[in-house]
């Protein structure tokens, strides 16, 4: 038994050293994504037009989607067939490496196994391609041949320029001022592949046009890059609108990473205790905690716990309710934890968690106890992320440096109550576009933006009615 093992994952067979790194066979690369909506124990609300405040129609989702996203959004199949253009193209850089962190199991003395799934090997340095390649695919088998999105932190972009590329496709990026003007070489890394990249808010569209009357110098926000992005695809015909996080077809694209980290895990005989995803709009918290709802549902003792900044804090401190997912109240409302569609979250460093909402599956399944949220203050998250980098030789991105905050957290606990747990996390992406934040925590320059109540209390004031 054992020899045959070895053939089949030669990975793990060539002595104790290797366990660390715990690799899937190429053929091995999951062949459909999972679709938690059948799973769900509770069904997720329709989202509602900002047009008519009745259900969206399929018509007016089809002006910015193709289809075949559309059909995935709304899916009752539990597993969907990934292309094989798709996975050939995955294939570029999946499985990814599932790794036990030993060396910062060590430095925290504790009894916890730790792992964590590596998506900064991709060619954009984070999880985002997951689901940028399948979008990309889906608007080229469409006949759409250019596409209009937002970025945050940046990854997003470059996700989608690289994508759009491999398709030979084009793609015009709105990014949040402070991230344009923090971190240039992500600019740089967009425009190499192709796409043309505007700091938003910008004069190209109505919506930017409207907050720079208001306040010349915003540093602006998701929802506002949201805004003009959805305004651009929708006002014209040759181009289509993709979203990086947030949306039912992204977190099922994203499920890849779950998938791939179960037949790790018990390839070295082992399944998670604890499951940490750092959480922005939700893609790969679901990615990698999706595909254990049908354990968690049946009983099995499984945390999974999305983790968010103190400073934009919509799963601890939102409120469950209709609302909209950019500022200009373009985009249709739907049922999530938020802090309001106006928040202007705090210009962290972690600009791919400031977001006002959440993943409509995400929140359904925190609603309904599921899976947990925690939120983990700036500086205890760099501080992990320097401890994390010390012993694992890893930057991480800082996004991903929540999850590694909640990790510590709980392998401290662990060591003090003296038990044995398996910790999983997402290491979403690695930070070596963020070096510009780890200058900033070197030399003590780094605020903790703490959460501001009056601007929450503002914002949801300001909540939309919804019969739903
Ligand atoms: C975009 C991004 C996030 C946040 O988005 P989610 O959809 O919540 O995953 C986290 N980490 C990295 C590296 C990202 O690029």
């Amino acid at each position: 038994m054992a020899t045959q093992r070895t053939d089949t994952h030669p990975g793990i067979a060539t002595g104790p050293a290797m366990v660390d790194r715990i690799m899937l066979p190429a053929d091995e690369l999951p062949r459909s994504w999972y679709n938690v909506l059948p799973d769900l124990p509770c069904p997720l609300s329709p989202p509602f037009s900002p047009a008519t405040g009745q259900p969206v129609t399929p018509d007016e989702l089809l002006r910015i989607f193709p289809p075949q996203l559309l059909e995935q959004e709304m899916s009752g199949e539990r597993e969907i067939a990934i292309p094989d253009e798709v996975r050939d193209i995955l294939a570029m850089w999946r499985p990814t490496p599932l790794i036990r962190a030993r060396r910062l199991e060590r430095a925290l003395r504790t009894p916890a196994r730790i792992f964590f799934k590596h998506e900064g090997v991709s060619p954009a340095g984070s999880h985002k391609p997951n689901t940028a390649v399948p979008q990309a695919f889906y608007n080229m088998k469409h006949g759409i041949m250019r596409l209009a999105t937002e970025t945050g932190a940046g990854q997003w972009g470059s996700a989608l320029a690289w994508a759009t590329r491999m398709f030979g496709m084009t793609c015009r990026v709105y990014m949040v001022r402070v991230s344009h003007d923090q971190k240039p070489y992500r600019r740089t890394f967009m425009r190499l592949f192709g796409a043309e990249v505007i700091p938003s808010p910008s004069p190209m569209t109505a919506a930017g046009r409207a907050i720079l009357a208001q306040d010349p110098d915003s540093p602006g926000s998701l929802g506002i890059a949201i805004s003009e992005a959805v305004e651009e695809a929708a006002g014209r015909a040759d181009t289509n609108y993709a979203l990086g996080s947030v949306l039912n077809h992204v977190l099922l694209h994203q499920t890849v990473i779950g998938q791939e980290a179960k037949r790790q895990l018990a390839m070295v005989g082992d399944r998670p205790d604890y499951i940490y995803g750092c959480h922005g709009g939700g893609s790969n918290f679901g990615g990698i905690a999706l595909p254990f709802v049908p354990e968690i549902v049946a009983g099995e003792r499984i945390r999974a716990i999305a983790v968010e900044p103190e400073s934009c804090p919509s799963l601890t401190r939102g409120t469950f309710a209709f609302d909209y997912g950019d500022t200009a109240k373009l985009t249709p409302m739907v049922r999530m934890y938020t802090l309001g569609h106006g928040f202007m979250p705090p210009a962290s460093h972690a600009g791919g968690l400031r977001y006002h909402g959440a993943s409509p599956l995400v929140s359904a399944l925190l609603n309904a106890g599921v899976i947990g949220a925690e939120a983990v203050p700036q500086a205890e998250v760099f501080s992990a992320a320097e401890l994390f980098a010390h012993t694992e030789g890893i930057v991480p991105a800082p996004e991903s440096a929540h999850a590694i905050a909640a990790v510590v957290r709980k392998a401290v606990e662990l060591r003090e109550e003296g038990r044995a747990a398996t910790v999983l996390f997402s290491l979403s992406g690695h930070g070596l576009f963020d070096l510009g934040a780890y200058d900033a925590y070197l030399s003590g320059t780094l605020e903790d933006n703490s959460f501001a109540s009056e601007a929450v209390a503002a914002a949801l004031a300001d909540l939309p009615r919804v019969e739903g």
